[in-house]
C-alpha cells in the first residue's frame, strides 16, 4: 500500500471559496476523482494529476457508489497521493462514509479536507444569517431524496423542529416539499429562499412564501439550489418586496 486518501471539498463552486490546505493537496496530486459539480478552474489547480469524473448529478449519467470506492482503493495502490474531490463539504450529503469505510477496511489510510458547505454559501449569497439572538438557534440541514432502497426519514418533521432549515437536492421536490409542510401545519406565509448555484457566476436567489415555493422553484434553471426556510428570511423577503405572490422576481446578480 503505497497512497493515501483524501477526501478534499471543493466548496460550493468559486474555486476561491477553496481551503488553502485543499489546493496544497491538489497541487501535489497523482490522481483526482471528482463530482460534477466542481469547477474547472479547481481542477486545474491539479496541474500534474490525472482527473478522472465520477459525477452524480441526479437525473444523470452517474457511478455507481461502489464502483467508485473500488477506484479509490485501486488508485491507492498504485499512487502516493490520491485526491477524491467533492463539492461542499464532504462530510454533509457526500456519501463520504461509505468510501471512508472502504478506504479503511482496505487498509488505507485517509485524511478529510472539510469545505464550505451549500447553507453558508447560500446565507451569505443572500445575506442573512442561519441564526440569530432571539429569533434561531436551531439550523436543520435536510434532504427528503433518499436513495434507492434507502429508508426515508422524516425529514418534515426536522424542519418543522428547526428554526431554520436548509434542504439540499429539494428544488426540484417543490411542490411535495411545500404541501407537506403545510399539511403539517407549518404557515403558508412561512418566509422561504432558494438560492441556485451559490458563489458562482450564475447565482440566483428567489425569496416568497412557503405557499409561493413550486412558483420559485418554477423560474430556477439547472444550477444546484438550495432551498431555506424559516422566520430569519422574513426581512430580506419583505425588502426585496418578494414576500407578495405577485412579484416573485428572481434576484440576478453578478458575479
Ligand atoms: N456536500 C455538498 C452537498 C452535496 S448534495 C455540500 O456540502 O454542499 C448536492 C446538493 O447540494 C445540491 O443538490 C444542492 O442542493 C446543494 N448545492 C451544492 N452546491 C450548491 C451551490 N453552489 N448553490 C446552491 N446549492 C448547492
Amino acid at each position: 500500500m503505497i497512497g493515501k486518501v483524501f477526501l478534499v471539498g471543493a466548496g460550493p463552486g468559486a474555486p476561491d471559496l477553496l481551503t488553502l490546505r485543499a489546493a496544497e493537496i491538489l497541487q501535489r496530486a497523482d490522481v483526482v476523482l471528482h463530482d460534477a459539480l466542481v469547477d474547472s478552474r479547481t481542477l486545474a489547480l491539479a496541474a500534474r494529476a490525472r482527473r478522472i469524473p465520477v459525477g452524480k448529478r441526479s437525473g444523470r449519467v452517474s457511478t455507481a457508489q461502489k464502483f467508485i470506492n473500488k477506484r479509490l482503493v485501486d488508485a491507492a495502490r498504485t499512487h502516493r497521493v490520491v485526491v477524491r474531490l467533492k463539492g461542499g463539504d464532504p462530510m454533509l450529503f457526500g456519501r463520504a462514509q461509505e468510501e471512508i469505510d472502504a478506504l479503511r477496511s482496505a487498509g488505507i489510510d485517509v485524511e478529510i479536507v472539510p469545505g464550505v458547505t451549500a447553507a453558508s454559501a447560500a446565507a451569505s449569497e443572500i445575506g442573512v444569517s442561519l441564526t440569530r439572538r432571539g429569533l434561531a438557534r436551531h439550523v436543520a440541514l435536510v434532504t427528503p431524496r433518499a436513495a434507492d432502497g434507502e429508508r426515508g426519514n422524516d425529514w418534515a418533521a426536522s424542519v418543522l423542529a428547526a428554526d431554520t432549515a436548509v434542504i439540499y437536492m429539494g428544488a426540484r421536490l417543490a411542490e411535495m416539499i411545500s404541501a407537506e409542510l403545510m399539511k403539517r401545519g407549518k404557515s403558508p406565509r412561512t418566509p422561504v429562499a432558494i438560492v441556485e448555484s451559490a458563489s458562482l457566476p450564475g447565482r440566483r436567489v428567489f425569496l416568497g412564501k412557503l405557499a409561493d415555493l413550486p412558483r420559485l422553484a418554477a423560474q430556477t434553471g439547472d444550477g444546484p439550489a438550495v432551498v431555506l426556510v424559516g422566520e430569519v428570511l422574513k426581512e430580506a423577503a419583505r425588502e426585496r418586496g418578494a414576500v407578495s405572490a405577485s412579484s416573485v422576481e428572481p434576484l440576478l446578480r453578478q458575479a
